[in-house]
């Protein structure tokens, strides 16, 4: 029976790499796929840009309310599907990821689904804590800190190069002067208490 894959990361391990690695290897053999991604993340707009120079377009972006049992239907009216690839899953809905588990377990359909674990503060994404409850397959891309002592584990955000530990949960790497560093625990924690011991008074008030 086809499963519900979960593939996750800390950021720029090359999912976006692997993914379209995986869709490369089912064509090759003659299987018909689609290729989605939440229309939340616009890097790239409609394509999935990896950041070794491949790119490809998606078969549909989706939005908060887009149903995959009806996105699918509309496709199998065309070709029969063998698989679906999914790219920034962590941007998905809990609803979203409950129809995935349907179709691969009553249409038959393998689901990968490619994204991050948590957020810049350590916190799960929508998509990604559905998919880590409930995916038949779970599996970590790893990735080298930068001390390159450990894995990278967590994902460090910065403005104009400063981590910060405060924001909203969503927002794309490289626009608003946003960058992302994928970091191991002990220098994400380093970090946070640089940051933490730096942070203006009359920004402690606020709270
Ligand atoms: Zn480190």
């Amino acid at each position: 029976m086809a499963k519900l894959y979960y593939r996750y990361s800390a950021m720029n391990a090359g999912k976006s790499t692997l993914a379209m690695q995986v869709a490369h290897n089912y064509e090759e053999k003659g299987g018909s796929i689609l290729v989605w991604k939440p229309k939340i993340d616009t890097k790239g707009d409609n394509t999935i840009v990896s950041r070794i120079g491949l790119s490809r377009e998606v078969d549909a972006l989706l939005n908060e309310f887009a149903s995959p049992i009806e996105i699918l239907k509309e496709e199998q009216k065309n070709k029969q599907i063998d698989a679906i690839i999914i790219d920034e899953a962590q941007f998905l809905t809990e609803e979203q990821v409950n129809e995935l588990y349907y179709i691969s377990k009553k249409m038959d359909i393998s689901i990968l689904c490619y994204g991050l674990r948590c957020d810049f503060r350590m916190k799960p994404f929508p998509g990604s804590q559905r998919l880590l409850a409930i995916a038949d397959s779970i599996e970590e891309i790893k990735t080298l800190c930068e001390c390159k002592k450990r894995k990278a584990t967590q994902n460090l955000r910065c403005i104009n190069g400063i981590p910060t530990f405060e924001g909203s949960q969503v927002a794309i790497d490289g626009e608003d002067n946003i960058t992302y560093k994928s970091v191991c625990g002990e220098c994400f924690i380093k970090y946070y208490l640089e940051w933490k011991n730096n942070k203006p008074l009359t920004r402690e008030r606020k709270k």
